[in-house]
């Protein structure tokens, strides 16, 4: 997707879900790591992660669109544009957006693999393992003590 399909999709996004226009500028900035997106206070441009479409697919991006317009707008109407404000909760709420601008941990937790940890009880040696262990039948490798898991 290319940053004018990205600017035709964040106005229609604004127009549709806000009923207002957007009126800067957004692109893709592949340098964004965990986030999904980003809103610029100064500039007014929304910044997105090219990975959000890639990995993700629409839906997602859309709502990482939703949400940094939730950002924008707040701002440019003087209103509590920050992530604790009231008026961005209520704002996130009535659109449907979601919470976090960085949405790239979210979908992950389907897949990502969980890791299990457990400490000894006897010298607090810590193990991790990505399958559940019987406590019952593992021990310390060390110490042959009692393991406990600490979490999930
Ligand atoms: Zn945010
Ligand atoms: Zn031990």
């Amino acid at each position: 997707m290319t940053d004018d399909k990205l600017n035709e999709l964040v106005s229609g996004v604004s127009k549709d879900v806000f009923g207002k226009d957007f009126q800067h500028q957004a692109y893709f900035n592949g340098r964004l790591r965990t986030t999904g997106g980003r809103y610029m206070l100064r500039t007014h441009h929304i910044e997105i992660n090219p990975l959000v479409y890639e990995k993700y697919g629409m839906e997602e991006l859309i709502g990482v669109i939703k949400h940094e317009l939730c950002h924008y707008h707040l701002h440019m109407e003087g209103k509590g544009y920050k992530h604790r404000d009231t008026d961005f909760r209520e704002l996130l709420k009535s659109t449907d957006s979601p919470r976090f601008c960085s949405m790239l941990s979210e979908p992950n937790k389907r897949v990502r693999k969980r890791i299990y940890t457990y400490q000894c009880a006897k010298c607090l040696l810590v193990y991790k393992r990505k399958i559940r262990l019987n406590t019952k039948k593992y021990r310390c490798g060390k110490c042959l003590g009692d393991l406990n898991l600490v979490s999930p």
